[in-house]
């Protein structure tokens, strides 16, 4: 397996469940804690190739479904990545789904409930999905924050997987994996992870991710010092409020 996807709460055997019983599955959990990474791993492991939408409030049907282009003096269609998806059987993942708008998740229900069906308006066309497809969604309720939350209608549509930062332990494997960095080190980062982690009083929108480690640790690896590597790859990423930024240096030079 080339894509390095380290379980954390039995998520693969889930995975593979969903995908046998034609279930779409829901990924919640923060920013940055392994969702995409999770999917991409599935994707190679069951052998179905990999569609990614990145959802956002200005994707249109006509952006995941298709439209008619014009080249040269001829009109052609071409199929957005949903119907790409459908036809060629493969697992579809609709990245931020929360973050697409009402209308064009509702174009989707069909093809996440029991009739797997995806109706293309514009060229009046109906298709079933194949066995090999799946609709995998990943959604991250803090950062939704109470404005976008998805509606129970979709909801309910989705098995549900809640994801979150893994334990220590586990988190410092994955980094060394992930990077190459000494295992030394990759402890250190995950302690200064779940040191920012645990104060709340800076209110942060969203707290160190397992990303920003990673990449505080392939800074580190370029020859940064490790304090300045925490600076920019975690410190900076976390706030721009001032005072909140010096918090977080002092937890870096105390750590560092
Ligand atoms: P998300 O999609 O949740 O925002 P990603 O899947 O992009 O997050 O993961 C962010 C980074 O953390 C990637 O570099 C990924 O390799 C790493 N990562 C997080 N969790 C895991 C895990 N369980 N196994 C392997 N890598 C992980």
């Amino acid at each position: 397996m080339s894509v390095y996807y380290r379980e954390v709460a039995n998520e693969v055997d889930l995975f593979t469940r969903c995908y046998e019983q034609q279930l779409p599955l829901l990924i919640k959990g923060p920013t940055g804690c392994g969702k995409s990474q999770l999917v991409a791993h599935m994707a190679e492991k069951l052998k179905r190739p990999l569609v990614k939408v990145a959802c956002n409030e200005d994707t249109s049907s006509a952006d995941l479904l298709g439209r008619f282009l014009i080249k040269g003096n001829e009109t052609v269609w071409q199929d957005g990545p949903v119907t790409r998806a459908v036809r060629e059987g493969a697992i579809l993942y609709l990245d931020e789904v929360a973050e697409a708008r009402e209308d064009v998740i509702v174009a989707l229900h069909p093809l996440t409930d029991h009739r797997r069906e995806l109706y293309v308006d514009r060229t009046n066309e109906e298709l079933v999905a194949p066995a090999g497809f799946m609709c995998v969604a990943s959604f991250n309720p803090g950062y939704q924050r109470g404005f976008k939350e998805l509606k129970p209608s979709t909801r309910q549509r989705f098995v549900t997987l809640s994801l979150s930062y893994p334990m220590p332990e586990l988190e410092t494997e994955i980094l060394h994996r992930v990077t190459e960095v000494d295992l030394k080190t990759c402890q250190r980062l995950v302690e200064l992870g779940n040191k920012i982690r645990g104060q709340r009083h800076l209110e942060l929108k969203e707290t160190v991710s397992t990303r920003l480690l990673v990449h505080a640790a392939r800074l580190f690896k370029s020859g940064m010092s490790l304090r300045q590597a925490c600076l920019f790859g975690v410190g900076q990423c976390l706030s721009d409020d001032v005072q909140v930024l010096e918090g977080l240096k002092d937890l870096i030079h105390l750590s560092m």
